[in-house]
């Protein structure tokens, strides 16, 4: 069957508009953020988010000071943590990045483009265990389909797309497929 589209460019652009807004109210401004994204396509939306929370911060009373920093952000490997490593030996996509001044007492957002079972986030609490104790570890997703396997859920999502496990999402992203879009289709 062929891929619909569920996302066009502007859908994406709105839903990460709408999550960064999301973050900075929950976070009452955007001191002690930390975005961590979850390679591959997590890391790139980690990056938009944070840029687009830098440019909301210092549109908003936070510049009345000077200018916010801009938030960091960086990229999570979680391929060593993962449960289900013996039975399937994955290379890692690319490596860890823990921005400057680390994630101790932070507000860790990890950032991933679809949540599924649940099972990378798992993994991914127990690689940001390694790299030091945050305040909060919050979950920011561009597509949650569905089926969890674990108690976790997103604090904020792009869109809910209820799927059948038969089913593949396709996410695209402008830095690493030269598109925005999201599609779904019958595997
Ligand atoms: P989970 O660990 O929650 O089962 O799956 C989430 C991880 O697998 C995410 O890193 C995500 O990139 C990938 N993933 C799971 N299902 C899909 C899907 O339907 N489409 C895409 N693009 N990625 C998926
Ligand atoms: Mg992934």
């Amino acid at each position: 069957m062929a891929a619909r589209t569920v996302l066009q460019q502007a859908d994406i652009t709105r839903a990460l508009t709408r999550i960064a807004h999301e973050i900075l109210e929950a976070n009452k401004g955007s001191a002690g953020l930390v975005l961590l994204g979850i390679p591959t396509r997590g890391v790139e939306l980690a990056e938009r988010l944070a840029a687009l929370i830098t440019a909301f911060a210092a549109s908003s009373d936070e510049s009345v000071d000077g200018r916010p920093s801009p938030v960091p952000f960086g990229a999570l490997d979680v391929t060593m943590y993962r449960d289900d490593l013996a039975r399937h030996p994955t290379r890692s996509p690319s490596p860890t990045r823990i921005p400057a001044g680390g994630i101790d007492g932070k507000t860790v957002v990890l950032v991933d483009d679809v949540l599924f079972s649940g099972r990378t986030i798992r993994s991914a609490l127990d690689a940001i265990a390694d790299h030091g104790r945050p305040a909060a570890v919050r979950l920011a997703v561009l597509v949650d389909r569905g089926h969890r396997e674990l108690p976790i859920r997103p604090d904020y999502v792009g869109k809910n797309l209820p799927s059948a496990t038969s089913e593949r999402i396709n996410v695209l992203l402008t830095g690493t497929d030269g598109i925005d879009a999201v599609t779904i289709e019958d595997t």
